[in-house]
């Protein structure tokens, strides 16, 4: 059973809201170079197409600063105004000042407290920072990464552990810095000025059970929205099943307000499948609904040929190309659930459990499909027309049951 979400406050990026009451939002990053501004807006557009809600783009040189703006503006002009968040590592206090249209354009800014300089310096490049975002009133993510965790501050802590009677393991004191970074920058950003309703905090570690154990605790010792994700959660199936346990785990003790997969593309692979991944974990495990999901058997030793792997394949590709229209057209087609099935054995039953199902022949038997709507067989689809038939029926219901059509 779901765990009640965490209490919250409500931080607004741009018109998003994170934390508090508003759905657990999905967000990605950019891989392109930001200051190519064309190929930036154009990915952040596709990600923002893909239903990702809050963009990341790296801001990491004078060049990619001075196209912040432009590529805010390239996006409007696209029709699409999905927030733009900057992440900054070690020279964003001065990009952010010598480019305040950058400044101005961006909805959010991700500051990683490891990474604004060391000793003196340190403090007063994070406070420029923070100053920034008072003036443009804009909310910061003060986002601790294991990879670039505060060396004084973990030498101190380590330091201080090691007086100790009976010292803890230095993997604790690790996980402990990563929270006492996160917090202790949140309490300076707010005496600096900044609204702790402008805070969202993350404390982000590649290994899943650490993960857990960091948010946990980090969840149980303030009210800031937290930034789940597994960093450099790895390729293909590990990263998906890795940043898919850790989430699990947090989502379900009601622990986390945004999330982010961190899946390495594979070389030419599309960037929108991490965005496809954070919906499909929040929407299975009942929080949110994204995109009509197809109910699939296996298959087995009784579907040898392809066509059942295909249907599965088209049909769900298919939905998931829709969304983007039909998301404004047919308010609730989200909800919809198809199912493809492989033969006699389960496919009738899982079919009419489905809004549509279809539950194709397996090896040996008879080649007619008999098609489900609402719990109800209406047809059954033979010949080599049943996955564009399958199709139509499809987008029949969508009108009829969705649209204003009912
Ligand atoms: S429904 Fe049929 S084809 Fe699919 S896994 Fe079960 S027995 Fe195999």
């Amino acid at each position: 059973m779901k765990s009640e979400r965490r209490r919250s406050r409500k931080v607004w990026v741009g018109d998003v809201a994170v934390g508090g009451d508003a759905p657990i939002v999905v967000q990605s990053m950019t891989n392109t170079d930001t200051a190519d501004a064309e190929a930036t807006a154009r990915q952040v557009y596709e990600l923002a197409r893909a239903g990702s809600e809050l963009v990341r783009i790296t801001v990491n040189t004078a060049e990619a600063a001075s196209q912040v703006a432009k590529i805010r503006e390239m996006l409007d002009r696209m029709g699409c105004s999905v927030p733009i968040v900057g992440d900054f590592h070690f020279n964003g206090h001065k990009l952010l000042s010598q480019y305040p249209e950058c400044a101005e354009a961006l909805a959010k800014y991700r500051i990683n407290p490891g990474n604004v300089g060391a000793g003196k310096k340190r403090d007063e490049q994070f406070a420029a920072m923070i100053e920034t975002a008072c003036r443009y009133d804009k909310p910061v993510r003060i986002g601790v990464n294991w990879g670039s965790l505060d060396p004084d501050l973990l030498a101190r802590m380590m330091d201080d552990n090691a007086k100790r009677e009976k010292p803890l393991e230095a993997g604790e004191i690790q996980k402990e810095a990563l929270i006492v970074s996160a917090l202790s920058s949140a309490a300076r950003a707010v005496e600096l000025g900044l609204s702790p309703d402008k805070i969202v905090l993350s404390c982000k570690v590649s290994d899943v059970q650490d993960l857990i154990e960091v948010y946990t605790d980090l969840a149980s010792r303030c009210d800031y929205p937290l930034h789940l994700g597994l960093t450099e959660a790895g390729m293909g199936s590990k990263g998906i099943v890795a940043s898919t346990a850790a989430l699990a785990v947090l989502l379900q003790a009601g622990i986390g307000d945004t999330i982010r997969v961190s899946l390495t593309p594979e070389p030419g692979g599309d960037r929108t499948k991490e965005v496809v991944v954070a919906q499909e974990i929040l929407q299975t495990m009942g929080f949110r609904s994204f995109s009509p999901l197809v109910t699939a058997c296996p298959g087995c030793g009784r579907t040898t040929s392809v066509f059942f792997q295909e249907l599965a394949s088209d049909i769900q590709d298919y939905l998931r190309s829709q969304m983007p229209v039909w998301r404004n057209r047919y308010p609730g087609v989200e909800n919809m659930s198809v199912a493809v099935m492989g033969c006699v054995v389960n496919g009738p039953g899982e079919s009419k459990l489905a809004n549509v199902g279809i539950s194709l022949p397996g090896s040996g038997e008879n080649p007619a499909a008999p098609v489900y709507v609402d719990g109800v067989k209406t047809v059954t689809l033979k010949g080599d027309r049943i996955a564009q038939e399958f199709q139509l029926i499809i987008d029949d219901y969508v009108r009829t049951r969705y649209g204003n059509e009912r």
